[in-house]
């Protein structure tokens, strides 16, 4: 059975498609997929404590992530949740009491199946041996997030998700929210900014990989400064 499977379905790799023998990742990409090793993230908000992620949103990263979310694709998220469990030990370096998830509004559960965020925190936390506990929940529907800008972004989550589970449950602890990209921060921060009212000590987030920032200063604002004398 299986190896029919294998003939009907050969196995690819995620990041780049060509067939493998059977791993998700093949050797050519292990080797040129770059981590992400920018520093974690402060919240401007001041809910979450730190969020980071493990990869860049781009490329091959970008194509596995789309097909988790997409394409049913659900067996990525295992090798994804373990670039996130070393992210967690190395970048993030925190000790956390439970890992939590993005949820999705009903609609979208059910004409998919599955949250992606819920699988990688699932399989996040088998890895560390903590507990996954599903906590939150939307209040209403939320606009896609492409194509918004930061302020569009936080309206756009703004009071989107309550408390799902007894506060007892995240009272005094260190709380970890998982999701699969990692923007501007307005979805982790408006989902730490409920856990954290219901008592937790600490919220940070962690997120299978990241946008780049677009800068916000093209490189004419180089000369423009060099001209005001401001460099
Ligand atoms: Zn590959």
């Amino acid at each position: 059975m299986r190896n029919l499977r294998a003939l009907l379905f050969p196995p690819k790799c995620m990041l780049c498609g060509t067939l493998t023998d059977g791993d998700e990742i093949c050797p050519a990409c292990r080797a040129q997929v770059m981590l992400n090793t920018a520093p974690p993230r402060l919240d401007r908000e001041g809910f979450f404590d730190a969020a980071a992620a493990g990869l860049w949103y781009e490329g091959g990263v970008r194509r596995a992530i789309h097909g988790l979310k997409y394409y049913e694709k659900q067996r990525y998220a295992r090798p994804l949740a373990r670039v996130m469990e070393y992210t967690l030990r190395h970048k993030l370096g925190e000790e956390i009491d439970l890992i939590t998830f993005v949820p999705t509004n009903r609609k979208t559960l059910r004409d998919r199946g599955y949250n992606q965020a819920e699988l990688l925190a699932r399989e996040l936390a088998a890895l560390c041996g903590v507990p996954c506990v599903p906590t939150l929940e939307k209040t209403r529907e939320t606009h896609a997030m492409h194509d918004l800008t930061p302020a569009m972004r936080r309206e756009n989550v703004r009071d989107a998700f309550r408390l799902a589970c007894e506060p007892a449950a995240v009272k005094g602890k260190r709380v970890l929210v998982a999701d699969d990209v990692l923007t501007t921060g307005a979805t982790l921060s408006a989902c730490a900014s409920v856990l954290k009212e219901a008592g937790a000590e600490r919220v940070f987030g962690l997120c299978a990989a990241a946008a780049r920032r677009k800068t916000a200063h093209p490189l004419e604002s180089l000369e423009n400064n060099e001209k005001d004398g401001n460099l």
